[in-house]
């Protein structure tokens, strides 16, 4: 059992940020630490807060920046340990090619795989799924033989906001 009943597949618009996006993904990070018996600190908690609220990939660093207070330093040490909790249970995705983190905009079962459309001149970043390349994806991992220990596809570009913004300029 490894609680598919709790992945919901709505369908998605455009991304949407800021407070009830992330009173939502801290709902459900608090339901599943509850399912797993595991414990949602307040360091997790304000990091996922600090990502969700962004609305752009952030550093590890930056999110340290933003967690610490005057005479109180958190650790970029200690947000990495957070995000590996929070990437482990898909609340947020790191962005490799950007070393970075995004709160997840849908809530996908274990193994579901992300496409990520990464804008170079603005740096937004639009989570999406794609049965189709799931269904591809399966079979080329399978062919090879490969045991993916994540399923996240990068593409680089231009988003449409942006390219309208250069035929406009
Ligand atoms: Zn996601
Ligand atoms: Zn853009």
């Amino acid at each position: 059992m490894d609680g598919h009943d709790t992945c919901g597949h709505h369908g998605h618009g455009p991304a949407a940020h800021g407070p009830a996006r992330t009173a939502e993904l801290v709902a459900r990070a608090e339901r599943l630490a509850q399912d797993l018996g595991l414990q949602f600190t307040a360091l997790r908690r304000r990091t996922l807060e600090v990502v969700a609220e962004e609305g752009r990939p952030l550093g590890a660093y930056d999110i340290a920046e933003r967690l610490s207070a005057p005479g109180k330093r958190v650790a970029a040490v200690s947000v990495y340990r957070a995000l590996d909790f929070l990437t482990e249970h898909g609340l947020v995705h790191r962005i490799a090619s950007r070393n970075a983190f995004v709160p997840c905009e849908h809530g996908h079962g274990a193994g579901e795989s992300a496409v990520f459309l990464i804008c170079r001149s603005c740096g937004s970043v639009d989570e999406t799924i794609s049965a189709e390349i799931e269904r591809s994806l399966d079979r080329t991992l399978a062919q090879a033989g490969f045991k993916p220990a994540s399923r996240i596809v990068e593409i680089e570009g231009e988003c449409g906001t942006c390219q309208g913004r250069q035929e406009a300029g």
